[in-house]
């Protein structure tokens, strides 16, 4: 029996930036696409992830300047008044609608594929999946591809702590919401979302007080945890660590929010206004009917993916938050196009994280390529590594603010650079240029002697690469 002729070559669940990628990707190839997305067109990053928390945080540091410059600079003298928070939330749901006009809606016309707004399911068989759309009035139809895409992204992750459910908890969705700036607020977690939006309530006048269970941003360097939890006492953040919380309620008496958690064995009460839960994402997979379709999820929920993002299902690909894999939306968007290029061109191209860059947008901020020491101890690489203080980097001298590090982690051996971690002003720019360093198999002797345009903070990595051979706190000028 012949097979039906599918309506599309390509079915795509969500319109994240994975979606888009591959949108664009396969409609460039001259492939029809349908788009199907049950929520606001443009997914996380730019309505409630990327673009409205960088621009809050933006908003937030022009405040923490003019409070904190005096103090700085000599001769300066600045203030900063109350925040206005419904019209800095007014001015950041601006930015985000333009923006997802922009970069997403108006772009659907442009490249010409056809979008629906509805909630997808699979049904039919293993052999012959077909998606059924229900839109908001209720419509149903049903659709045949050559290809699916599930792009489905993740949710803000809530654990079964006890007492949770019953309070008006927040998450980054809905705080990035908020009408008022809470007096007080407890964050609970220390992986980006948490660091980012402790500090962002902070600067706008919170009392914030962070609860991690093991340390900040446990997956990188300890020296950025240990930087991390200086700038924030700096700026009045208490950072609570090893802090197991295993009951939150609401005083019925004053409407505060009460934590209980356990640290170091004992039992301790934490109190606040508000309480932000931000204990990570798990990938959105519920109610997709993926089992009845032939396609495996993970213990998260996620959807199991080969290196060239296929699932169990030859015809169903995944990409994004939804495989489990690092959510930034480049490694979405990088999924979307790599799978269209695997489906439609059998081009086999594979994920390679090795030089994934991750940045925390604090300020300053914390940003990461490569390995760290332990990444490389355990991959059997004899490493040596150097932590440049910002007081030998001259950018961070004249700015005044000299608190963050850059570190390098080579192989003893080749003196290959493995892996770059900084904490410092625009620390993502350094990750960019460590990218193209990794990428190069660049040495550390190489580096040193490569050309860096003083004053800049990416100069830090030359110095930081000098220091393998020299006495930074001898170089002059320029480190030249
Ligand atoms: C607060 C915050 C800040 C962030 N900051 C950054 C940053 O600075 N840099 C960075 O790189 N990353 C950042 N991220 C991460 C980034 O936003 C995500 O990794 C990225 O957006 C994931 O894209 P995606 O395409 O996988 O999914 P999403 O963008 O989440 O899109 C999934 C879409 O699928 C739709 N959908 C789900 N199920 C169905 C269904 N059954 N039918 C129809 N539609 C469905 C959803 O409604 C959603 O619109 C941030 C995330 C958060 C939460």
């Amino acid at each position: 029996m012949s097979e039906p002729t599918p309506d599309f070559d390509l079915a795509v669940i969500g319109s994240g930036g994975a979606a888009f990628a591959a949108a664009i990707r396969a409609t460039n190839l001259g492939k029809r696409v349908l788009m199907i997305e049950r929520s606001t067109v443009g997914g996380t990053c730019v309505n409630t992830g990327c673009i409205p928390s960088k621009a809050l945080l933006a908003a937030a540091e022009a405040r923490h300047v003019a409070l904190d410059a005096s103090g700085r600079f000599p001769g300066i003298s600045t203030s900063a008044g109350e925040v206005d928070m419904a019209g800095l939330i007014g001015g950041k749901r601006f930015l985000v609608e333009t923006m997802r006009s922009d970069k997403y809606v108006d772009l659907i016309a442009d490249y010409g594929w056809e979008l629906r707004q509805g909630n997808a399911v699979f049904a039919g068989t293993q052999d012959d999946p077909v998606l059924e759309i229900t839109g908001g009035d209720g419509a149903r139809e049903s659709v045949r591809a050559a290809h699916y895409l599930v792009a489905t992204g993740s949710a803000p992750w809530v654990p079964p702590i006890e007492g949770l459910a019953d309070t008006e908890y927040l998450t980054s969705t809905t705080a990035m919401e908020l009408q008022e700036v809470p007096e007080s607020l407890l964050v609970i977690g220390g992986g980006y979302v948490a660091l980012e939006q402790a500090q962002l309530f902070a600067r706008l006048g919170s009392k914030v007080t962070i609860l991690v269970r093991s340390r900040l941003a446990s997956a990188e360097e300890p020296e950025a945890s240990r930087a991390l939890m200086g700038i924030f006492a700096d700026e009045g953040i208490r950072v609570v660590r090893r802090a197991a919380v295993s009951s939150v309620r609401t005083d019925p008496a004053t409407g505060e929010i009460i934590a209980t958690a356990t640290i170091s064995g004992g039992q301790e009460e934490f109190r606040a206004t508000r309480v932000l839960v931000a204990t990570g994402r798990r990938p959105v997979t519920e109610g997709l009917n993926l089992s009845g379709v032939g396609v495996k999820t993970g213990d998260g929920g996620e959807i199991l993916v080969d290196n060239q993002l296929g699932s169990s299902n030859g015809r169903i690909w995944a990409a994004g938050d939804v495989t489990g894999h690092r959510e930034f939306v480049y490694v979405a968007a990088s999924h979307g196009s790599l799978m269209v290029e695997n489906a439609f061109n059998n081009a086999g191209r594979e994920v390679d994280y090795r030089h994934l860059p991750r940045v925390t947008f604090t300020s300053p901020a914390l940003a990461a390529v490569g390995m760290t020491d332990k990444e490389a101890n355990e991959a059997g690489i004899r490493c040596e590594c150097r932590v440049l203080p910002l007081e030998y980097v001259p950018r961070a001298l004249v700015n005044r603010d000299t608190r963050g590090f850059i570190k390098i982690v080579a192989d003893a051996e080749t003196r290959r650079i493995v892996g770059i971690t900084a904490v410092a002003k625009d620390a993502g720019d350094l990750a960019a240029a460590g990218v193209y360093i990794l990428e190069a198999g660049m040495t550390v002797d190489q580096v040193a002697n490569l050309w860096s345009p003083y004053l800049t903070m990416a100069e830090g990595i030359k110095i930081a690469a000098q220091s393998y051979t020299t006495d930074v706190s001898k170089l002059s000028c320029c480190a030249s």
